[in-house]
């Protein structure tokens, strides 16, 4: 089966995981500094706070905004549920914003309609998550705007995002907002196995992060406000969690950071031939803002057709059984059950279930070679062609 994504290890990153466990340290040594300092420097932030997962990140990235029980918080419907459940962790009031159809981010006409009915209703976000979906930057700019006229936070979901740029600078520099989040799952950008990570320019935010991975305990005198009677001496001043990375993990995710670039070009490459080739008039490519450029973490297409006998789920199946393995991102998150019971219901965002209807993503990782995207896009026109 050709994979929608996945990883590419060489033998350098092989042998810089093989180093850390010749060494004294397996977790808490120094590769950790050094990948959070790689990574800050990589995308532009002040500061990198590196975590076990990217759930962690937004789980982490919530709490140190402070946010609790009956705050508002705002997302988009197409993501993956995690970047929703890091604000009912803290029990936070949640809701979300309707997509734009050629973004697939969620319309900033949308979120401003919104917040002019909230503003009236007393029930404004204290934040908004942003996800920059398949890696196509939302529209911060004006994001940015609305967000200081309404008086709401800003958390980048960036998943899909590391090495995609927004008028000519890295997402993670967080212009536009006041926390950025990674993950360094297998599917992701680059892996450190399980991973993620926190950026931002906020000293203060970044010193409470650091105490947060780590059961929020603090060495740090200063910190604590008074002077400490002994190097034994440490204190618990906030309380968080163990979502620590471990140095293997960082050791990993340094030297998979030094490929970025090139990983992104293979993937700008392959988006390119597809939107080239893939020629049909049923096939709605994806689209991304003109003063942006996309990482292109997944290729997703949506099949629109008058013909009954063109339809997302069949060509799925049918893709599949040719050993395709294409996926669907995502399931609009407030049609799964559990959000249901929250109140959800289907029509809601009827924008984002259009979406998930005809939306299908196709193969897409870096060393995905010229013989099986072929058989990718010529299974695919094949497949349209017969039922025209
Ligand atoms: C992968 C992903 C996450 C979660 O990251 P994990 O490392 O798997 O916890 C959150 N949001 C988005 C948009 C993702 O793609």
């Amino acid at each position: 089966m050709i994979p929608y994504g996945r990883q590419e290890i060489t033998e350098e990153d092989i042998q810089a995981v093989v180093n850390v466990l010749r060494s004294d340290y397996l977790t808490q040594g120094p590769c950790i500094e050094q990948f959070e300092q790689s990574l800050a420097q990589k995308v532009g932030a002040e500061h990198a706070i590196a975590v076990s997962n990217g759930t962690a990140a937004l789980h982490l990235a919530c709490l140190a905004l402070d946010i609790q029980e009956k705050d508002i918080v705002w997302t988009s419907p197409i993501s993956f549920v995690a970047s929703i459940n890091c604000a009912l962790y803290l029990k936070a009031s949640i809701d979300f914003v309707d997509i734009d159809p050629l973004t697939r981010n969620l319309s900033v006409d949308a979120l401003e309609e919104k917040l002019k009915k909230a503003k009236i209703t007393n029930r404004l976000p204290k934040l908004l998550i942003v996800v920059h979906f398949s890696g196509a930057p939302c529209e911060m700019e004006s994001i940015d705007k609305l967000s200081k006229y309404y008086g709401f936070k800003v958390i980048e979901d960036a998943c899909h995002a590391l090495g995609s740029t927004y008028q000519g600078k890295s997402i993670g520099q967080c212009c536009f907002s006041e926390l950025c989040i990674y993950s360094f799952h297998p599917v992701k950008n680059i892996t450190t196995g399980e991973g993620g990570a926190i950026v931002t320019n906020d000293y203060k935010l970044s010193a409470k992060l650091k105490r947060l991975r780590s059961h929020g305990i603090t060495r740090n005198s200063i910190e604590m406000g008074h002077p400490i009677p002994g190097e034994w001496y440490y204190e618990m001043i906030d309380l968080g969690y163990n979502y620590r990375i471990t140095d293997i993990q960082a050791a990993l995710g340094t030297s998979q950071l030094k490929k970025l670039d090139d990983f992104i070009q293979k993937r700008t490459a392959l988006a390119q031939k597809y939107l080239e080739r893939l020629k049909h008039p049923a096939i709605q490519h994806p689209n991304t803002l003109h003063h942006s450029t996309s990482a292109w973490h997944i290729y997703v297409i949506e099949i629109k057709s008058e013909n009954p006998l063109i339809k997302r789920d069949l060509l799925f199946s049918q893709l599949r059984s040719r050993n395709i393995g294409v996926q669907v991102h995502y399931i609009p998150i407030h049609l799964h059950p559990y959000f249901k019971k929250l109140g959800f219901n289907q029509g809601d965002f009827p924008l984002a279930e259009n979406y998930y209807k005809n939306a299908i993503t196709i193969p897409l990782y870096p060393r995905m070679d010229q013989k099986n995207q072929d058989y990718v896009i010529n299974t695919l026109l094949d497949l349209l062609d017969k039922k025209a």
